[in-house]
This record gives structure tokens, sequence and C-alpha cells, in this order.
């Protein structure tokens, strides 16, 4: 019979820390929804102890989101646990999730610990842990790399001490799948009491092996996978759930396995984590790319035509993907409207629907075909409001191919309105620079991207915007038939993003101003997770 493969998925822990993939605490619960909505098993919400806003986060998912087991992550110690529990303790299902290293890699250069210490604090870590909650996980960090004897000793006083779930991570993207498989199966075969815990992967893809890995570990044994979104995660990322679970449902046929996951919300979640974090996939991205079920080659759209089967292995629809159909145009009323969003997997409230189908409106005019993509554009302006956030009343660049470019901006705050101008040597930049003048807090571009929504040559610019205020990073996103216009948007989304978690950071640090210990202010004290 088929066995259960359990999904955990660390997109707003693993997948988060990654350059350019960092969320604020509403973004990280509206993501958690959607992975809720998905189906998975587990969600691994953040590192409680490496900074407040990873630990508000961790409570808020585990007060709201009552399904999934709700992970956090700490280190082997005292101070991480008792602070991970902390966050922790409303969840219906809590979970802690304990870690060390164990290769003499780490032991050596970075612990500074002989075997023998890193066993005892094994036991005590996972012990702690246990005499909170029932459920812990025990990841051996760089298990990958590990001396086989010594990592079976170390699940051992793990399982031991209470652990539930073993983690076999390669930490570092190293292993091959034949070295991979074969760690879970001396494990399962090795360390006594294994009937009462499930070993789980943790694989990343510096040698773009990630998700090969991690179904070699399911035939070593693993019923728990460890993934993200999109495969975000640290340098390579980690290993993309849509794949895996892709993987699992086609092969159904040579794998005795199955996960329950809604393969019909993998689209969304995709597109969702995209909007949040700015950072979009490659086009030929398996699974979630757009490009993943274009036929190009006319021998290919020959045999697409004739039958799918012989060229597709998915079908767009089981991955919830648009069908790139026209679907409205002018004359489509708002229960046309609504109903292709609820299609798409948005379900809007009342104030979205008006607001949707005014700019649905206002493109229709300008555009022929509305294609699914142009819906989507429309929702990812963003209907949630930040709260104080500067709305772009009107802007004016004047530019030329010499000399310098001039942009006139107009934002509207809480009803009042507030003008200024600068120059640059570009209109966005001198866009940008006069929001900065409003808004009072200068911001860098790191990254600004330009594409089309949608076939044609009427299609939208779509601008992604990722800045840096005051040494953090945030990200916009904009879509407009003006790339100016779509940038200037962006770039405010992201300068309100900054105000937004600038201000709350200040008010939380002066809250909390000496009574909590100095870990608060650490913001990642492991740059390398696991
Ligand atoms: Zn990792």
């Amino acid at each position: 019979m088929a066995e259960k493969v359990f999904i955990f998925d660390t997109t707003l822990r693993d997948g988060e820390q990654s350059p350019g993939c960092s969320m604020n605490l509403d973004e990280k619960l509206e993501m958690a929804r959607q992975l809720d909505r998905l189906g998975v098993d587990i969600l691994e919400a953040g590192f409680p102890i490496a900074s407040q806003g990873d630990f508000d986060a961790v409570r808020l998912v585990a007060a709201e989101i009552r399904r999934p087991i709700i992970a956090a992550l700490a280190r082997a110690s005292e101070l991480d646990i008792n602070r991970a529990w902390e966050a922790l303790k409303e969840a219906a299902r809590p979970r802690i999730h304990t870690f060390l290293a164990t290769s003499d890699i780490h032991l050596q250069y970075k612990l500074h610990k002989t075997r023998a210490e890193i066993l005892k604090l094994i036991s005590f870590a996972v012990g702690l842990a246990k005499s909170h909650c029932q459920d812990v996980e025990f990841s051996p960090e760089d298990a990958g790399r590990t001396d086989r004897a010594y990592l079976v000793e170390c699940c051992h006083a793990a399982v031991e001490a209470g652990a539930t779930v073993l983690n076999l991570p390669d930490t570092v993207g190293y292993c091959l799948e034949p070295e991979y498989e074969k760690m879970f199966a001396d494990v399962k075969a090795r360390v006594p009491g294994m009937e009462r815990v499930i070993l789980s992967t943790h694989t990343h893809d510096d040698l773009g092996m990630a998700v090969a890995n991690t179904l070699a570990g399911i035939r070593g044994g693993a019923r728990q996978v460890e993934c993200t979104i999109n495969g975000i995660g640290e340098r390579a990322g980690n290993a993309a759930l849509e794949e895996i679970v892709m993987a699992i449902h086609v092969r159904h046929d040579v794998l005795p396995i199955f996960t329950n996951i809604h393969t019909e919300e993998l689209y969304t979640s995709s597109q969702l984590l995209t909007r949040l974090t700015g950072v979009a996939v490659q086009r030929n991205k398996a699974i979630v790319g757009r490009n993943a079920f274009a036929h190009e080659a006319g021998i290919h759209q020959d045999g697409v035509l004739k039958n799918a089967i012989t060229y597709e292995i998915i079908t767009p629809q089981t991955v919830g993907m648009p069908s790139n159909q026209i679907v409205l145009g002018k004359h489509s009323g708002r229960h046309a409207l609504v109903q292709r969003f609820k299609d798409l997997g948005y379900e809007l409230n009342k104030p979205e629907i008006e607001r949707a189908y005014e700019q649905f409106c206002r493109l229709a005019d300008r555009k022929k075909n509305i294609y699914d993509e142009d819906l989507i554009a429309i929702v990812n302006e963003g209907f949630k409001d930040i709260p104080e956030m500067f709305t772009l009343k009107l802007f004016q660049t004047v530019s030329a191919s010499e000399g310098r470019a001039t942009a006139t901006v107009e934002l509207e705050k809480d009803g009042e309105v507030f003008h200024d101008s600068a120059t640059a040597d570009g209109p966005c930049d001198a866009a940008f620079r006069a929001i900065d003048r409003i808004t009072g807090i200068p911001g860098t571009i790191l990254d600004f991207s330009v594409h089309t929504v949608g076939p044609g040559t009427d299609g939208v610019a779509e601008v992604v915007i990722r800045a840096r205020f005051e040494g953090r990073e945030f990200t916009g996103k904009s879509t407009s038939h003006n790339v100016v216009e779509a940038a200037s948007r962006a770039y405010l989304l992201s300068a309100n993003k900054a105000a937004y978690e600038l201000k709350r950071a200040h008010a939380a640090a002066s809250a909390a101003s000496g009574s909590i210990h100095e870990n608060e202010v650490v913001e990642r004290l492991f740059p390398g997770g696991y």
C-alpha cells in the first residue's frame, strides 16, 4: 500500500533567510494562510531567537493557523529552545525543531567541541524540548559530511531523549543520490527505536540535485521532506516543494507514496511568494515557470493539438496554472470577473472587488484582450493597505536624450497631500528622489527589473524593485502601461513597507529595551542556517 510522505514547508524559515526573500509580519501571515490552503503537513514559521520579527511571526502563525503542525527552529541551547517554546505555546500542534552540527569540520572550526560534548548536548537539548512539547525534531547539521558511525550515535542519543522526527540534512548540497539514500538506510537499520521515529530529508541545490536527493532520501526510508515554494533558500536554495510533489504525483506508477498536497494550489502559492518577495522564478522553472506548459516548436504544437499527452506529462490545470486563454473583455461584468478571480485562486472581499473592477475597466479601455496574467497583475498591485501608507496621486516627468531628467510627484497620506520635485540622470531615478524627499527615508536601488505581462504589444509593464532603506531590504512590484509610473509605484510600495517595518522595529526595541536578553538584536546568528 502506498505510504504518505509528510510535506514540511520551510519557506518562512530557510527560504525567508535567503537574500532578497525577506518578508514582514503581514506578508508571512499571508504566505502561511496559503501554505495551509496548499495542504502542507508541517509549517516551519521561523527561528524565534534570531530576531523579534521572527519571534512575532512564529507566535502569530501559531495562533492563527490551526491545521498543520507549526514548527520553530532552535539551536541546541537553553535560551534558544525556551524562546522557541515561548513563541509556539499557543499552537494547536507545536513542534520544536532543534539542531546541532555533527560533522568533524563543524565541530573543529565552528563549535570547538569534542564528539563526546556534542552527544551530551544533543541529549540535553532534545530532553529540554521534550519537557515543553511532545513533538520534537532533531537535525544533525551537516549530516551528509558526518562520520557515519558517529552520526548513528548522535541519532541514537536524540531518539533516547525523545525525538519524534530525525532530519538528516545535506546542509551544503554536497551529497550524490546513492550516498544520501544510503545514509537514511543506515540510520534506519542501525539506530534502535526507529519504528517510533519519522526520518526526514533536508536538501540544498548547490549542485542542482536537491529534488533528486529528496527522492533518494525517500527511497532510503524518509517519510518527511523539507522543502520550500519556488525552491527559495540559502545559496542555491532548498528542494522545491512543487517539484517534489509533482514528481510523486506524476510517477505514482513507480513510487509507492503519496502526499496530501492540493496540487491545484501550487501555482497560486508560487505566484503569491513572488508577489510578496519580488523574486520571480525563471521562465523555464519546472512546474510553475511561465514556459512550463508552453509549446513553441511547430511539431510539438501539432502533437499537443492532436492529443496533449504527446508532449504534456502534466496539465496546467493540475497545478492551477491559468490556461492563458482570452477570458474577459470590455463588456464583461463584475460577476464574470469575480468568477474568474475565484478560478485563479483569489477570494476577494467587497472593497477588493470594487477596486479590481475599477482597474479592470480602466485596462479594458486601453487593451482589447484581458488575459489571466493581466488579472493576476491587477490583484498583485496589493490590496492590503499598510497603515499610514503614502499613495501616488500624480506624477510628471520630463526627460530628453541630453541633460538631466526632472520629476514631480504628488503623494497622499491620511487625506493630506504632499508634493515635491527632484532631478536625476533618468526619469525613474528623478521620481524616486522626489518620493524620498516626501517620505524622509531615502532608499538605494539594489535591483530593478521590467518585463511585460501578457502577450502582445499592448501588454502592461511590470516593474519589480528591491531597495535598501536604513540597512534593510524591501521589495515593491507594480504594473502600468507607463514604465516610469510602474517604477514609481513599485518604489513607493517598498518605501511604505520600509517605513512601516522600521517604525514597528523601533517601537518593539523601545518597549523591550533592557528586559529581553541580547539575542533580541542579533539578526542572524547562524548565517549558514543549516
Ligand atoms: Zn537548509
